[in-house]
């Protein structure tokens, strides 16, 4: 079965109207205009609804738990995931217009895709449709199962070198064959919009360095931290997971942005209790209902990645999806919490698209 490549060109413009890829206008120690340490959204900064603010508890002062509820039960605000998603694709679609107008450059996201997994085949359609809604242009390579691992690296060597391709993000899980650091390591550090290079992974790492891109479901937890005006600095913080795509990253960005973190993994002998003395919670565990009401201080914060399917005779799927943390019990405990799904999900798109709009403003030299 040969490749397949797909181009949408969701906007009017052409390849040939675009400006020249200059490598030299995107040095390695280009300053990166980093709004604080989660990484820019370089769009105009979105106007909350009338909300309370959600300043979370200090550790010795814990703040009353919203009330929103008739019953006078304590309930938790809602981090709505799905409409801040929305606000931040306005805002993107606007800057996206606005660049191709001024200097006629439209950037485009490239999304190879190696084998038939479903799930894998949904998130790129996702991708691809959110693309379009926004104006990015978006070209997808699929590639059969059997592929070889140069194949995948080939395809990733061209994206490399067009200039009308500002991000690359290679579909993970990749066939168990292939060598997935080998391939992720091809990926060009100036468009590498996933974030999930070493060299971008080491600068979030590090003090005084800042990343050309931040992975995209952490950086969308932050945003949802920031745009419901959750104070992070000096709070406690405890994020359960630590894989490379999710939980280090965001311990890391937590870090960047002043709490106290605390990681929480499958080794750790007494989570609840580490849990139970935290600010802010981000989970990324995949395990259902795992994080219950009682590990949970009064007034915490809540933001759940976990997407996990459940058993559900009502649903005609005959499942539905839960988060890592028990929703209904976090609701009276906490002081917000995000929903699954709708919460943490659309976010993570959202951050994609912000990405693949900083590279190409980054590469280009606009503002
Ligand atoms: P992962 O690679 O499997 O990592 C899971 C992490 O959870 C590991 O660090 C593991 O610890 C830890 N863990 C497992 N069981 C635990 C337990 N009982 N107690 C404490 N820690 C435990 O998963 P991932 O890719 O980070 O994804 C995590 C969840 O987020 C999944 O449900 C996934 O579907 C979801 N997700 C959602 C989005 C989104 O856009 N919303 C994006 C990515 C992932 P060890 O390191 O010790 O093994």
């Amino acid at each position: 079965m040969s490749p397949s490549l797909v181009f949408t060109d969701s906007s009017t413009s052409t390849a040939s109207r675009l400006l020249p890829f200059s490598r030299t206008a995107t040095p390695f120690n280009a300053a990166v205009s980093l709004r604080r340490s989660v990484g820019p959204l370089n769009v105009r900064p979105f106007v909350l609804p009338p909300l309370r603010t959600l300043s979370v508890n200090s550790s010795n002062n814990p703040s009353p738990v919203i009330n929103d509820k008739s019953g006078g039960e304590a309930c938790a605000r809602v981090i709505d995931g799905k409409m801040v998603a929305k606000q931040i694709r306005d805002e993107i679609a606007a800057e996206v217009l606005k660049m191709k107008e001024a200097i006629g450059v439209v950037p485009g996201l490239a999304v190879i895709l190696v084998g038939d997994r479903k799930d894998s085949a949904t998130y790129v359609r996702n991708k691809k449709k959110a693309c379009e809604s926004v104006g990015i242009n978006s070209f997808e390579v699929r590639l059969p199962e059997d592929s070889t691992e140069q194949e995948v690296i080939k395809f990733i060597s061209e994206f490399n070198n067009d200039p009308s391709v500002h991000g690359i993000l290679v579909q993970l899980p990749l066939p168990s064959h292939m060598d997935e650091q080998n391939v992720l390591n091809a990926v060009d550090i100036v468009k590498d919009v996933d974030g999930f290079h070493p060299l971008n992974i080491g600068r979030l790492a590090m003090r005084g360095r800042d990343p050309l891109f931040v992975p995209c479901t952490p950086k969308g937890c932050i945003e949802l931290l920031h745009r419901y005006a959750v104070e992070i600095k000096g709070k406690r913080a405890v994020v359960i997971g630590r894989s490379n795509i999710v939980g280090m990253p965001a311990a890391l960005l937590l870090q960047r942005e002043d709490a106290t973190v605390s990681i929480v993994h499958s080794r750790t002998k007494n989570p609840e209790e580490i849990v139970k003395h935290a600010d802010i919670i981000i989970s990324a565990v995949g395990q259902p209902n795992m994080v219950r009401g009682s590990w949970l201080k009064p007034g915490a914060v809540v933001i759940d990645v976990g997407i996990n399917p459940v058993e559900d005779a009502k649903s005609p799927r005959g499942y539905k999806l839960v988060g890592d943390v028990c929703y209904e019990e976090a609701r009276k405990v906490a002081s917000a919490v995000t929903p699954v799904p709708g919460g943490v999900g659309p976010m993570t798109i959202a951050m994609l698209l912000s990405n693949t709009l900083s590279s190409a403003k980054r590469i280009h030299n606009f503002q």
